[in-house]
């Protein structure tokens, strides 16, 4: 018996390509390569968790590109757990990449910015830790990235202390400034190739802000960084 390869569309996401400009169906669209996650990024969401933001460097962890969840469409409550959360990120879209990245020229791989939700089944990541195990199970699951469009990085210009956000039914639960991540873009994407040669069409969730909670079904989540996008969507 012989089995045929099918080649699947690649996941593509929505780019922005002015401040102004609505984002359609019909928009340019971003291939996506790879998802990589940043773990423990802000140190009161390492406090929170129960970490000591001076001792634990980031924790590298990544999903199927085909996570993502794109035009604020509704994201259904996965299977197997009961304690789905929400964590609001900045993600880095890459045009280019490399291995073992310069960090002075590491922001020439950048294309763009987005908001985007990394979604965590908590029970299933708090028995992975407590056991030592791979995080696949609690990060890795159909809807888990929801992403805003990307905007260019010549739309953006630089982050600075922009503030991101997580709204869940009209109530601020998250509220951070960039400038508060333990580790920046460039010093990311410098130290994430020194693991993977990254490529065009990478995305990088930098990690997410104390606030995190649980959400359900029928929840609504705004999540916004400011100057970059806005992602406004519920759970179904
Ligand atoms: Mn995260």
């Amino acid at each position: 018996m012989k089995f045929v390869v099918q080649q699947h569309e690649p996941t593509t996401v929505p780019v922005r390509l002015d401040a102004q400009a609505e984002v359609s169906e019909q928009a340019p669209r971003f291939p996506v390569h790879r998802i990589y996650c940043v773990g423990r990024n802000y140190s009161e969401h390492v406090k929170e968790m129960g970490g000591d933001p001076k001792q634990e460097p980031p924790v590298f962890f990544s999903k199927p590109a085909n996570a993502c969840v794109t035009f604020n469409q509704d994201v259904a409550y996965p299977q197997a757990t009961n304690d789905l959360h929400y964590e609001v990120e900045l993600v880095v879209a890459l045009k280019s990449g490399g291995k073992d990245i310069d960090l002075k020229s590491v922001m020439d791989c950048v294309y763009g910015y987005a908001v985007g939700i990394d979604f965590t089944r908590r029970d299933l990541q708090d028995i992975a830790k407590s056991k030592g195990r791979p995080w696949d199970l609690a990060k890795g699951f159909d809807q888990s990235a929801p992403i805003s469009a990307i905007l260019p990085i010549s739309e953006v210009g630089q982050l600075g202390d922009r503030q991101i956000s997580l709204k869940l039914n009209d109530e601020t639960r998250q509220q951070a400034s960039l400038n508060e991540m333990i580790w920046s873009v460039p010093e990311i994407i410098a130290e994430l190739s020194k693991y993977f040669e990254l490529k065009s069409g990478d995305i990088i969730y930098t990690g997410t802000p104390s606030g995190v909670a649980a959400a359900t079904k029928g929840d609504r989540i705004v999540a916004c960084v400011e100057g970059v996008g806005t992602l406004d969507f519920k759970i179904v």
